[in-house]
């Protein structure tokens, strides 16, 4: 069966060094959502703890609750509001706002650019009256950033609003409320951090995302994905392999079927421009649901080792091709 080997020195490489560049590990927040991103996350959430990281970031209570022994605070992304002191609560609309738990603790989203969502400055007095009419207790004021990744100023432009919204509920007496917007891209091209937390999800993982100019951040890629051979066959030149027969071989050759396809997450892809292993074998013919073909003898093969390279070549982005993997699929920590 195919699976995914995750090396634990390597997620706690990345965590140490993003850990440095944030002041403390008190002031990461590990981003495990979406099973941390096809990493597993339970896994994932016991070596950040062990680590001695205590915040996490995941999406629902279902995440939350699977790892709650693991972290002081859990913040939710998107979910309805349940009183738990361990998990806070995004809060990303005024009508949200009207309708959560009070009690819940809550943590404020503000639109400061990105326009996907939380709710616009300008409604912001608005929201504070509900704030202080509700008694909701609110823990914690956000945003996040549309394109920290990107060589541009809307990094600036956008942490110059939080900066204001910050020195704003500053004045209108809250206490205990934590102030963060970092993303991974933001923490790394940022050049002293101030805030509360960095919430830090793709570099944790081993991938820095911000074009080279932005200078060297040293990350290694926790996950590698291998997958077993399953059967072996010679071809004579010219007989045609798999669906739609679109390999034809140009000699006599010997090939073997590896038991990951599309069913897995692994993209399908272009046969016409077959995907690249790692050792540099290009896939043969379609990728079937369960199985690719390859010219190797090989017991295993590794068929991602940094998904960063892998998500060029299938045109996408690091994050699609690990959240992909589906969770059936067995995870090794090595
Ligand atoms: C996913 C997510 C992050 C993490 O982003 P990375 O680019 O993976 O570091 C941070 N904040 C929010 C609100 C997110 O949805």
């Amino acid at each position: 069966m195919a699976y995914i080997q995750i090396d634990k020195n390597n997620y706690i490489y990345n965590l140490n060094q993003l850990a440095i560049k944030a002041g403390s590990k008190d002031k990461i927040a590990v981003v495990l959502k979406d099973n941390a991103y096809g990493h597993g996350l339970e896994i994932m959430a016991k070596i950040a703890s062990e680590f001695g990281i205590s915040n996490a970031v995941v999406i629902d209570n279902r995440e939350a609750n699977a790892i709650k022994r693991y972290f002081k605070n859990i913040l939710i992304l998107n979910d309805t509001t349940t009183l738990n002191s361990h998990f806070s609560y995004t809060i990303s609309s005024i009508e949200r706002l009207k309708s959560c738990n009070p009690k819940s603790k809550i943590e404020l989203k503000i639109d400061t650019g990105m326009h996907r969502n939380g709710i616009m400055p300008d409604e912001l007095g608005k929201a504070i009256d509900i704030i202080k009419r509700r008694k909701i207790n609110l823990v914690g004021v956000m945003t996040h950033y549309a394109r920290a990744d990107e060589l541009d100023s809307g990094y600036y432009y956008q942490k110059k609003i939080f900066d204001e919204i910050r020195a704003y509920f500053n004045h209108t007496g809250f206490k205990g409320v934590r102030f963060h917007s970092h993303n991974s891209s933001a923490l790394i091209r940022c050049n002293s951090f101030d805030e509360d937390i960095a919430r830090v999800g793709i570099a944790s993982y081993g991938y820095n995302c911000l074009p080279d100019i932005f200078g060297e951040f040293n990350l290694k890629p926790v996950m590698s994905v291998w997958a077993n051979r399953v059967s072996t066959r010679r071809l004579k030149k010219g007989q045609r392999v798999g669906y739609g027969g679109d390999f034809i071989a140009p000699r006599d050759m010997i090939v073997s079927t590896y038991d990951i396809g599309y069913g897995d997450g692994l993209p399908r892809g272009d046969s016409q421009n077959p995907y690249t292993l790692p050792n540099e074998l290009k896939i043969i013919g379609r990728v079937s649901m369960d199985f690719i073909t390859l010219e190797s003898t090989k017991e295993r093969v590794c068929i991602i080792s940094d998904a960063k390279l892998t998500a060029k070549y299938f045109n996408t982005i690091s994050y699609e091709i690990t959240t992909s993997l589906k969770e059936a699929i067995k995870r090794i920590v090595v």
